[in-house]
């Protein structure tokens, strides 16, 4: 079995960003940027199919500028088999990845693909469910537990008051979930490992794909500023301030 996973280069999860002075987006130049978390328990879990001799091969996919590579290094280090870069400009909306992984389904024929539930910088949470619909397979998202046997997989799933759990024929999409697993570090010698590993680039032209946005972005504003708290003296004191003052009692 094949698995492609998508991997996402985005702002690392520990970076404080801040908005730009022309309200266009948020100010990503020389920040430090990271695989998307969700894609690394992506990554994580196609590998454990591999090493449990559920899956033959990894295949990591990223859409992006150049630099999308050091995600996909990072992926063949943890154990990925060989890495493809849909390198392109262009800010890729949610539509536009579903249809270059649509186009890398029909090319690769994967018998899974896995995707983080979402992307932290975006928070979009479309990619998935997109792909999923236009190449006509079924789906789990937000999956906490995997197990394949036998051409179908059966993902767990975290929904309001418990776990769903779904039973899919494969070749199928699974968005992946904080809780399905927790991701290895990379050692030295696995990340010179993953420097000779195949990485191949291709733009999405070739895949006959347009990526030209279909969304504008009108406004990016900081939230709104805490007001300064104060000390109270006593329990009364606050008691009754949040009687009369916050009127939340
Ligand atoms: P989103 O729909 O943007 O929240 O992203 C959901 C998931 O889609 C991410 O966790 C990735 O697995 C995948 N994805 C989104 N954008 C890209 C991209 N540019 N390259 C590769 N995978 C992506």
């Amino acid at each position: 079995m094949k698995v492609l996973v998508a991997v996402k280069r985005v702002v690392d999860a520990n970076v404080k960003v801040g908005v730009k002075s022309d309200g266009t987006g948020v100010d990503i130049s020389n920040v430090k940027m990271s695989m998307n978390p969700f894609d690394e328990i992506a990554v994580e879990e196609a590998v454990r199919l591999k090493e449990s001799g559920a899956a033959t091969e990894v295949v990591v996919v990223s859409c992006g500028v150049a630099q999308a590579q050091e995600a996909l290094r990072t992926a063949l280090a943890m154990g990925a088999d060989r890495a493809i870069l849909v390198e392109s400009e262009v800010d890729l909306q949610p539509l536009a990845v579903a249809k270059l992984l649509k186009a890398l389904v029909d090319k690769e024929q994967p018998q899974m693909v896995m995707l983080g539930k979402q992307a932290i910088d975006g928070d979009a949470n479309q990619t998935g469910q997109m792909l999923a619909a236009l190449a006509g397979l079924p789906q789990a998202t937000f999956a906490s537990k995997v197990v394949v046997s036998e051409g179908r997989a059966t993902v767990s799933r975290e929904v309001d008051g418990g776990a769903e759990v779904l039973s899919l024929t494969l070749p199928a999409v699974v968005t992946t979930d904080l809780r399905l697993n927790e991701p290895r570090y990379v050692t030295l010698p696995n990340i010179m490992k993953a420097k000779k590993k195949p990485l191949e680039t291709i733009r999405p032209a070739a895949l006959g794909v347009d990526v030209t946005p279909r969304l504008t972005t009108l406004k990016v504003g900081e939230p709104p500023r805490r007001a300064a708290g104060v000390k109270v003296a006593d329990v009364e004191t606050l008691v009754e301030k949040l009687k009369s003052e916050a009127k939340v009692l």
